[in-house]
């Protein structure tokens, strides 16, 4: 007979072993099957987010700022460098040490909470009487039963037409990771998330970055007060960013590496560089799932369809993360997993679309949360700006870090925080506040009255509120 358990969960990325260990505090006897292999064979518990996204990125992202400030910032603080150098490799060897902390981690927390893994690929093999009976394809094969299964298949990045992954030479955000030298000229199509983090690695060791972006703005899901400013700082930094362009064929030779383009005044270019990375989107993944077994719902683009509880068209099947619709966010992923195992539970699990946070981990980040003026002003909405920049801002001044701002955007009747922008220095963290402001249905006026660490960043956040009001004290 084949093993049971109440829930099953298919893919072990944020979403999927955030659901298994919910599920699992919750009482359920449960099972988290995914196919992801280390560089020895060996599970490698975390999805894309721990070995080829979120933490890989911001690993590189750091070494690389170290290697930046060295360079550009040490000197005013009258700290001497000579033969400043970097060893990609030893970069990469840590960034591997960082990701494997993270995959250790998740297997240490499943036999924690007595989650039973399986490394290996899982389908659908059937369904009957209320159960599900998934196959697992590791180095055996067998067959395991559940009451309820959670898939988070999470996604994969989109190639360009004509030009496939070859991870050498036009590469994904798997290659972008791994490239064993800084190039001399890098290429980069499309200017979203993935693009312009990855693009700061390898620009700030020293790389000329060419990226082309076929939309005519900046950032275009980004306030356009806050991209501009972005936009501004990173074509100082030396990036290029040619909008509105329409790439055409990409040639790799052994020797060579060009991209044709038209770009914005119709004209025909070529790009030549060393390495491209393309960071066009990424398309749910349910290769090898065999959906169809069962008939699990999928749309036009391959995601599987799920209702505002990520219930699928089967009873008792779930689908979270990337694989549905929605931004394609960690934590997007694992707030839903977290949903999900407390709705199996009978309780009421419940994700707050409107204050999912977005960040950009560049330089200067950028993060936001709510509503931009652009989508306000579209849906007709009467509120009132207040800006702060941090150039007013002494810690910022002390950091030396004083690019950007912070944008707080509030209903002009009852003060309800409807959006806040942030352009600038940890605007990752900042953000956190805002967050909790707009899940508590905040004023601005309250974010005005709190008291706020002097010197710190948060203070902007706190000026940006006085200035909804008209009333900044510094600036
Ligand atoms: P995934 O993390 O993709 O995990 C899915 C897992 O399922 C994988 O391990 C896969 O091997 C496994 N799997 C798939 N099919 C099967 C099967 N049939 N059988 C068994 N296992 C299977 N998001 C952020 O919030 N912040 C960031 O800073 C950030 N940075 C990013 C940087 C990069 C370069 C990239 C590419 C992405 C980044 N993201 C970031 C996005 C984030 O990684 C994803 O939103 C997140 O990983 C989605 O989680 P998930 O659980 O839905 O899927």
């Amino acid at each position: 007979m084949s093993k049971q358990f109440d829930v099953i969960v298919i893919g072990g990325g944020p979403g999927g072993y955030v659901a298994a260990i919910r599920a699992a505090q919750l009482g359920f006897n449960v099972a988290c099957i995914d196919e992801w292999k280390n560089a020895k064979g060996g599970p490698a518990l975390g999805g894309t987010c721990t070995n080829v996204g979120c933490i890989p990125s911001k690993a590189l992202l750091q070494s690389s700022e170290h290697f930046d400030h060295a360079g550009h910032h040490f000197a005013e603080h009258g700290i001497g460098l000579k033969d400043l150098s970097i060893d990609v490799a030893k970069m990469l060897g840590r960034k591997d040490t960082v990701v494997k902390q993270n995959n250790d981690g998740i297997q240490y927390l499943f036999k924690k909470n007595k989650v039973t893994f399986f490394h290996g690929r899982a389908s659908f093999a059937a369904a009957k009487d209320g159960v599900y009976d998934i196959k697992v394809a590791g180095t055996a094969e067998e067959t395991i039963s559940g009451k309820h299964v959670i898939v988070a298949t999470g996604s994969n990045a989109r190639a360009l037409p004509g030009a496939p992954f070859d991870e050498e030479n036009i590469l994904s955000n798997d290659g972008a990771l791994r490239v064993a030298a800084v190039p001399k000229k890098l290429g980069l199509i499309g200017s979203g998330v993935i693009g312009l983090e990855m693009g700061s690695v390898w620009r700030r060791l020293g790389a000329e970055v060419t990226v082309l972006e076929g939309l005519p703005t900046f950032l275009g899901a980004v306030d356009q007060q806050i991209a501009k400013e972005a936009h501004k700082a990173f074509t100082k930094q030396g990036l290029k960013i040619e909008l509105g362009v329409t790439v055409g064929e990409v040639k790799s030779g052994k020797k060579s590496l060009s991209v044709a383009y038209t770009n914005a005044k119709g004209e025909a270019q070529t790009l030549e560089v060393d390495k491209l990375i393309v960071s066009i989107g990424r398309v749910a993944n349910t290769i090898g799932l065999a959906p169809e077994t069962v008939g699990l719902k999928l749309d036009e683009r391959g995601a599987i369809v799920v209702d505002d509880e990520c219930k699928t068209n089967l009873p008792n099947v779930w689908a979270i993360g990337d694989v549905v619709r929605g931004p394609m966010l960690a934590h997007k992923a694992e707030e839903e997993g977290v949903a999900v195992a407390e709705r199996i539970a009978g309780q009421h699990g419940h994700v707050n679309f409107n204050t999912i946070p977005w960040v950009i981990y560049t330089n200067p980040e950028i993060a936001w949360v709510g509503q931009t003026e652009e989508q306000l002003k579209a849906a007709g909405r009467a509120y009132k700006a207040g800006t702060f920049p941090f150039m007013a801002n002494g810690r910022a001044r002390a950091l030396g870090d004083t690019t950007g701002m912070v944008k707080m955007l509030a209903d002009a009747a009852t003060d309800e925080i409807l959006g806040v922008h942030i352009v600038g220095p940890m605007a990752s963290e900042l953000i956190a506040e805002c967050v909790v402001a707009m899940e508590f249905r905040a004023s601005s006026e309250d974010i005005a009255r709190i008291c706020h660490a002097h010197p710190s960043l948060s203070e902007a956040t706190k000026e940006a509120a006085l200035a909804v009001d008209k009333r900044t004290l510094n600036f």
